[in-house]
């Protein structure tokens, strides 16, 4: 079985029957081969870590649904908070629109997870027990031997125990190291949910690893779809110098004096994992994983001529033209970023334990009480304790003139997990303080933490120089 060779108007992985054409990528070594991979194994070894980091008493990423409570980073978010999702989401879409813009498909290449665990451990094992490209495709042709066949059940026996460590650390997000290690230990109909959640992950990580492989990226993944609207000419991409590698061919001996840098070796298209062609201009199956630069590289070494004919670089600079790196796209998604960015922050300092709404009562906006010599505002106050342990609450009164009284909820009360209360609350100012219109504010404070909530109203009442006394005094 032979390399199949790319063509730019079809899929290389795609028959023409539409069947799948498994590729082998050829092994390559290199500066990028070898940053990618320490990359790859950092992000493998941080995905595998964060169950075991705990950030004020929490796993740095825990997903707790079943207390309803997400713990970041040392932030703990309610149900209540999943607004701030939204600016978490649109945040990364940002990033990603400006990383996109200014490097292409670096994502794709270098930090993915599908293709962190595809290239670097999937593909890892494949070549551990099949061997290199070229007896990974006479393998795969050859007839079933018991061999072939002893080689197939190790390979996709690894392939099932990885996607099944893979999925069980998924599901650590989600119940914690301890409860999945005590769910591990108990049969599997007494967690049917997580076993179940377990399996399919599983299964799906198998099949999309050990049999869909680049399909994924080529077909499936949207952003793959939206590259094309983020890049333009001045991104920066992995190319092929056309200028300097045209006309293709081998020089002296015989071969063509004119001829470019390329030797039409095809060591790039052996490298590439998703086997294109990248002497045919950028495609959208190119990963950006440097694998051709990386390969074309080594050739150009062995010729003693110079690197970089396969290279990061722009469209433009690849046409011998300057590359503009500021530009309008660039300025709009730094701005939209930068925004996404304080909106968060800004949000992220506003996350409380606890939610707490203050509204003033409809109907009168004051009432002038004569029997006590005060003038009455009255709120309605909603107070939701966020966390799954109870809470206690201060609340006080600030600003408030001398003798004024806050009744209604008593200065310190308790909720319990995730409670709500709600009560009324009146505020009197006696006349003899009462100056007009004045800014107050309420403040409530949870114990423990001392996390306080403060909300400023207006306690209105009539013109003091309209009040009178005898109508103050029955
Ligand atoms: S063309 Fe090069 S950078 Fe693109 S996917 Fe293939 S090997 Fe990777
Ligand atoms: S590896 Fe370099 S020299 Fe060989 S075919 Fe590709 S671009 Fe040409």
């Amino acid at each position: 079985m032979s390399l199949k060779l790319p063509s730019i108007d079809e899929v290389t992985t795609i028959n023409r029957d539409g069947s799948h054409y498994f590729l082998h990528p050829a092994d390559v070594s290199g500066r990028f081969t070898v940053a990618r991979r320490v990359f790859a194994l950092l992000l493998i070894g941080l995905y595998a870590a964060l169950p075991w980091i705990s950030v004020n008493g929490f796993p740095a990423v825990f997903l707790d649904v079943r207390q309803r409570s997400f713990h970041l980073f040392g932030f703990t978010f309610a149900p209540q908070d999943l607004w701030l999702g939204f600016f978490a989401i649109t945040g990364l879409g940002f990033s990603l629109f400006y990383a996109t813009a200014l490097f292409g498909r670096l994502w794709c290449g270098w930090a993915c997870p599908y293709t962190v665990f595809l290239e670097h451990v999937y593909r890892r094992v494949e070549r551990w027990i099949d061997g290199d490209a070229p007896e990974r495709r006479r393998l795969e042709a050859a007839p079933w031997t018991p061999k072939k066949t002893l080689r197939r059940v190790a390979k996709h026996g690894l392939y099932g125990a990885i996607s099944l460590i893979i999925a069980h650390v998924f599901m650590s997000y989600f119940v914690s190291l301890p409860r999945l290690w005590s769910m591990m230990a108990d049969r599997p109909g007494d967690h049917l949910l997580a076993f179940g959640i377990v399996m399919f992950l599983t299964f799906a990580l198998y099949g999309a690893f050990a049999w869909f492989r680049e399909q994924f990226c080529i077909i499936l993944c949207p952003y793959g779809r939206i590259q094309s609207a983020l890049t333009d000419e001045n991104t920066m991409v992995i190319g092929y110098d056309t200028v300097r590698g045209e006309p293709r061919g081998v020089r002296g001996r015989g071969g063509s004096t004119g001829a470019g840098d390329c030797i039409n070796c095809l060591r790039c298209v052996q490298v590439c994992p998703t086997g294109i062609d990248i002497r045919n201009g950028l495609q959208l199956e190119c990963v950006g994983c440097a694998n051709c630069v990386d390969a074309c590289d080594a050739v150009m070494q062995r010729l003693g001529r110079p690197t970089g004919l396969v290279r990061y670089a722009s469209m433009n600079a690849l046409a011998g033209k300057p590359t503009a790196w500021l530009r309008p796209r660039v300025y709009l998604y730094t701005a939209l970023l930068i925004m996404g960015l304080l909106a968060l922050g800004f949000s992220l300092t506003r996350l409380r334990p606890f939610q707490l709404t203050f509204v003033r009562l409809p109907g009168a906006a004051y009432y002038v009480d004569p029997s006590n010599n005060v003038i009455r505002n009255q709120f309605q106050v909603r107070l939701i304790n966020k966390r799954m342990q109870p809470q206690t609450f201060v609340i006080t009164l600030e600003g408030a003139p001398a003798g004024t009284t806050l009744s209604g909820p008593e200065p310190h009360f308790q909720l319990g997990p995730q409670e709500q209360r709600i009560v009324v609350t009146t505020v009197e100012i006696p006349r003899a303080s009462y100056r007009g219109h004045q800014p107050l504010a309420l403040r409530i404070t949870s114990e423990p933490g001392a996390q306080s909530s403060v909300k400023k109203f207006e306690f209105t009442g009539p013109d003091p120089r309209l009040l009178d006394e005898s109508f103050l005094q029955p």
